[in-house]
C-alpha cells in the first residue's frame, strides 16, 4: 500500500530500529517510547487490522510473538512486559496496518505494579 508507513518501513523506504525479521514479519522499536524497548511486531504484507485477517495471517503474526516478547524482556532486563493490539479508530488505531505492541516493563518503574 502506497500510503502506508509500515509498509515504508517494509520497503525501507523510511528508516527504523528493526529488532526481528523474517519472510513474513518485522519488529522494530515504536517511535514513541512508552518503556524503553516498546516494539511493534507487522505482517510484512499490508492487512488493515485483527478485523481484516485471514486466520492463516494471524497465526504467522501471533506465532511470533512469544519469541520476540522473551527475548525482549530478557535482554532488556525487563520483568515483564504488556501486549496491546487495536483495531479501528474507536479502539485507539492510529496506523491502519496490523501490528501488536509489546511494552516491556521494569521494576524500577514508578506506580505500576
Ligand atoms: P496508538 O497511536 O494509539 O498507539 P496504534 O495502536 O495504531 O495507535 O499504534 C501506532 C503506533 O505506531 C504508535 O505507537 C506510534 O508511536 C507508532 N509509529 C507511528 N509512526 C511510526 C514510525 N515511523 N516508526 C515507528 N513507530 C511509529
Amino acid at each position: 500500500m502506497t500510503d502506508c508507513i509500515f509498509c515504508k518501513i517494509v520497503a525501507g523506504e523510511i528508516p527504523a530500529y528493526k529488532i526481528y525479521e523474517d519472510d513474513d514479519i518485522l519488529a522494530f522499536l515504536d517511535i514513541t517510547q512508552t518503556t524503553k524497548g516498546h516494539t511493534l511486531v507487522i505482517p510484512k504484507t499490508h492487512v488493515r487490522n485483527v478485523l481484516a485477517m485471514t486466520e492463516s495471517q494471524a497465526a504467522n503474526l501471533f506465532a511470533k510473538i512469544p519469541t520476540i516478547a522473551t527475548q525482549l524482556t530478557t535482554k532488556l532486563g525487563a520483568s515483564g512486559l504488556n501486549i496491546l493490539q487495536n483495531n479501528e479508530e474507536i479502539a485507539g488505531q492510529t496506523v491502519f496496518h496490523a501490528h501488536v505492541h509489546l511494552i516491556p516493563r521494569f521494576s524500577s518503574e514508578d506506580g505500576f505494579k
